[in-house]
């Protein structure tokens, strides 16, 4: 089996790559630039530059056809393709056009690609979407206890996802608009290859690709250690946030799980551990690290921050069909500060 992944480098891709190459899997890993790839090479240093690991360098994954070269590996053709990339750094963009633009297209290129260079070996394209293509997440108080399903989509609308005054929009915006495009070229193209979907909500958890400064963090981890690791014990408690969260090593078994596994054709999954409140992450925090207790907000120890009607998400169709078990909270914080505490000393 041959999988091209996109995004190889980064917070979730890492994790999806690693996982890749433990079940024997050969992987042609996409980054933006050669130095990326030298990165990226010196994690996995026992399967680069072997038939396990290769490399292909996508500057502009918005150009048309910008994944026709990668996709081409005529000793070992690709059976398999995971799309990660898509732009989640909310301080690294200028307007909501450099969420919306590489989102959309990014993900309308990969299935052109395989439509168009690889239809003859691929069988499947997994893409990495995002509970926030499938909730309400600006209205939060107005959907109340709703469970959501992968037949729920964000509501969202285009005029919205423009608004310069809302990035956090965009981005979901974003996320809604490339996974309904790629669901919209399944249905009007006739392509041989079948599509699988993951909806994951905030993805906190440990990394496994090298962050040499705490100011390079992924989005959602630099929520935990900007706003519950550099505060104060007596600060207001931040907000909430999405009520759900997942670990990176869940939804990355999720993604290998639906490489190998027939019955996940077609299907959207979200990959949701549960709900996670602020006071919760503050009080396993500081439960764990004596050396937080200045610095996390104390709160009300004990009790939750989420609404009494609170959101959530069914994620039994992963439990059950791609075999998904979820760590625990505590497991998943514990080892997430540990590395940011280790990163902080040694930056
Ligand atoms: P990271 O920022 O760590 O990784 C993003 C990856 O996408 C990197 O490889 C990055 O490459 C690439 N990328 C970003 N912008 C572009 C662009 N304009 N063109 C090409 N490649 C780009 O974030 P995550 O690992 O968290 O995100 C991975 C995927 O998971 C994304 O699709 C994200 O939307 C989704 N997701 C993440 C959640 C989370 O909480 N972390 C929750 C739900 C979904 P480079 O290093 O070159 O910037």
């Amino acid at each position: 089996s041959r999988v091209l992944l996109t995004g190889a480098n980064g917070f979730i891709g890492t994790h999806i790559l690693s996982q890749l190459l433990s079940h024997g899997l050969s992987v042609r890993a996409v980054v933006r630039s050669r130095s990326k790839a030298t990165a990226l090479a010196s994690t996995f240093p026992t399967a680069a530059d072997t038939p396990s690991l290769d490399f292909a360098i996508i500057p502009d994954i918005t150009a048309p056809h910008a994944f026709d070269t990668a996709l081409q590996s005529p000793q070992h053709p690709f059976d398999t393709v995971i799309h990660t990339a898509s732009p989640f750094l909310l301080r690294a963009v200028n307007n909501n056009r450099e969420f919306l633009d590489p989102a959309i297209q990014g993900t309308t290129r990969i299935l052109e690609g395989v439509r168009d260079v690889a239809s003859s070996s691929v069988k499947r394209v997994l893409i990495t979407s995002s509970f926030a293509a499938v909730a309400d997440l600006a209205n939060a108080a107005s959907i109340g206890a709703k469970v959501h399903t992968g037949a729920d989509w964000n509501p969202v609308t285009w005029e919205q996802a423009l608004d310069e005054a809302n990035r956090g929009v965009a981005y979901q915006a974003s996320k809604k608009f490339a996974e309904e495009a790629a669901w919209k070229f399944m249905r009007e193209e006739k392509v041989g290859f079948d599509l699988v979907t993951f909806c994951p909500p905030m993805v906190y958890g440990p990394l496994q690709h090298e962050v040499k400064s705490l100011k390079d963090l992924n989005e959602s981890n630099g929520r935990i250690y900007n706003l519950f690791m550099r505060s104060k014990e007596d600060a207001d408690l931040p907000p909430n946030g999405v009520y759900l969260y997942t670990d990176p090593r869940d939804l990355a078994f999720a993604h290998v799980q639906a490489a190998l596994i027939p019955e996940a054709g077609n299907k959207r999954f979200i990959i949701s551990a549960g709900q996670i409140s602020s006071q919760e992450i503050s009080d396993i925090l500081r439960k764990n690290f004596p050396e937080l207790a200045g610095r996390t907000p104390k709160g009300n120890p004990g009790t939750s921050t989420l609404p009494e009607k609170a959101y959530s998400a069914d994620a039994t169709p992963a439990v059950e069909i791609l075999g998904v078990g979820f760590h625990k909270k505590e497991e998943t914080l514990v080892s997430l500060a540990k590395q940011l505490l280790e990163v902080e000393r040694v930056q």
